[in-house]
């Protein structure tokens, strides 16, 4: 894309008037491998004879996992893919993920009942019971009124975690949210509004559900009724399960939140035989998965620490990746197989934050995880699903050159085929980062001067004349962990995307992902590949 350079060159001199010369501009990541058009020929042609000698792997399975990245849209894989590869030092773009390695995957339509861009609550129910739902609500159906508990009776939809439980299978949820949130919730829990994680959260929340003793979602993972209960739960939200009287062993200055007494911590152990609560790295580290039949770790007070923090935590956190073959080696110790699903819970969370650094090493982490899961499984006997619950709305913009830093300043390619000297400057004159929100926490003011709009399409020079309204990004360190992306629209917490999200999936089964799909026809996938479900 050449048409803008005109402007963009006469931008680039005025700017390195108005900014002074010598400033220094990062240099991008080199390619590292040679490339000619040889290149690019032979690696479509080993590509293509890889894609024909792919065996297509028809059901039954007797194991599937289920990888969630929570707000994991397509721009946000582009990105992360860039940020590992930069991280090696290499340009990044030819860089891929380890699920982008899956040999099927299809787009996914994440609206749910009543949205047009969703939340984690009807997305995940959406996966995982296959009935799309209404805002707000874990796995019960759209005649459901969000926060009315009295609607719920006899409207709960079926898990597919619950069916595996029911046909004598392990199951567990893994995440790096709290247990109790949207996600894994989801997988066993049923309840009108997806934060009434605890009593103290419905009483909070909803009075007359709190005097009518509707069960909260941690004392619904407690009380689950299907087979012999989840083998495996890893993750966040120790408060949800311990008692307001009760000093968090990590941190003195917090305790649990229950108000009804009970320590669900020590009743998982009294509960299983062969059990195991553990709340920090060592413990984890510690247990052996051969002795352990149930095993239940909640490693922080709320969240898990993002993977970028996670070195700094106090009591110490297994990362995703550990958790994830933890888990693996302990539901595969069953000969009818297991279900296991593992949620990235936090890129969601990063990008609410308006942050992209963390969202990227979460993402790379949740990558990590897929690497290290299908690396144990036999791919003839299971099925890997990997996909997002909904997007965000990070952009990547301009036009970088190859190599150009993910999180850096625009630099493109001059019409001479070299990049230029400076960066590519906007109508103020400054510079700009490839990736930005269209809402959130990063909007940095207003142009009191902003135009109302051109009177006729497409506009001569739009945006003319307008003085200030950006920061001056010139001075400020745009790859720093701590950034805030620049954001269009000022709200609190930047928003989820409505555009469709990707699936991918390697083993039994997975040749069913293809085209574009509904998000609760993932849940047919995976419940064909187990043979349950189907009446
Ligand atoms: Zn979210």
């Amino acid at each position: 894309m050449k048409h803008i350079s005109k402007f963009a060159s006469i931008a680039a001199l005025l700017s390195l008037l108005i900014s002074g010369f010598g400033q220094t501009v990062a240099p991008p990541f080199p390619v590292k491998r040679s490339e000619t058009a040889d290149t690019w020929r032979r690696d479509g042609w080993s590509a293509i004879d890889k894609a024909k000698l792919e065996k297509i792997r028809k059901g039954p399975a007797e194991n599937v996992i289920l990888f969630i990245g929570d707000g994991m849209g397509v721009s946000t894989l582009t990105a992360a893919r860039i940020f590992e590869g930069q991280q090696r030092g290499e340009s990044g773009e030819e860089n891929r993920l380890s699920f982008e390695e899956f040999p099927y995957s299809a787009l996914s339509k994440t609206y749910s009942a009543n949205q047009q861009t969703s939340d984690s609550a009807p997305t995940m129910s959406a996966i995982i019971t296959g009935v799309k739902t209404d805002e707000g609500v874990l796995s019960v159906n759209q005649n459901v009124v969000h926060g009315d508990y009295r609607t719920v009776k006899g409207n709960e939809t079926k898990s597919l975690l619950e069916m595996a439980e029911e046909a004598g299978k392990s199951t567990g949820v893994v995440s790096t949210a709290r247990v109790t949130h949207a996600t894994p919730g989801a997988c066993y829990a049923h309840t009108a509004d997806r934060d009434w994680e605890s009593d103290a959260d419905i009483l909070r929340k909803a009075k007359d559900a709190y005097d009518a003793k509707f069960p909260d979602i941690a004392k619904q993972l407690m009380a689950f009724p299907y087979g012999d209960g989840l083998e495996v739960v890893l993750g966040g939200g120790r408060q949800k399960f311990l008692p307001k009287t009760t000093k968090d062993p990590e941190y003195n200055n917090l305790t649990g939140e229950r108000l009804d007494g009970r320590d669900m911590t020590k009743e998982w152990t009294t509960k299983y035989k062969n059990s195991a609560y553990v709340w920090n790295e060592q413990q984890f580290k510690s247990i052996d998965p051969k002795k352990t039949r149930h095993l239940l770790g909640l490693f922080e007070p709320s969240h898990m620490q993002f993977e970028y923090d996670r070195p700094t935590d106090k009591g110490g956190e297994p990362s995703l990746e550990e958790m994830t073959t933890k888990a693996i080696d302990i539901l595969s110790q069953n000969k009818k197989g297991y279900f296991l699903m593992v949620e990235g819970g936090r890129i969601d969370q990063a990008h609410h934050l308006g942050n992209a650094y963390r969202a990227l090493e979460d993402t790379v982490e949740l990558s990590n995880a897929v690497r290290a899961a299908a690396k144990k499984v036999n791919l003839d006997d299971t099925l890997i699903i990997v996909t997002a619950d909904h997007s965000h709305t990070l952009t990547i913009m301009g036009y970088p050159a190859r190599g150009n830093n993910i999180l850096g300043l625009v630099r493109q390619i001059g019409e001479d085929g070299q990049i230029e000297p400076d960066y590519s400057r906007d109508r103020l004159g400054r510079p700009f980062t490839t990736l930005n929100y269209t809402a959130g926490p990063g909007y940095t003011g207003a142009a009191p001067d902003q135009p109302e709009g051109p009177k006729k399409y497409p506009a001569k020079a739009p945006n003319k004349g307008i003085t200030n309204g950006r920061p001056d990004l010139s001075k400020v360190d745009t790859t720093d962990p701590n950034y805030l992306q620049e954001a269009t629209i000022p709200l609190p917490n930047e928003t989820h995307g409505g555009e469709d999200v990707a699936i991918f999936a390697t083993g039994v089964n997975a040749y069913l992902i293809r085209g574009s799909m509904e998000e609760n026809w993932i849940f047919y996938v995976m419940a064909d590949a187990l043979k349950l479900g189907r009446k």
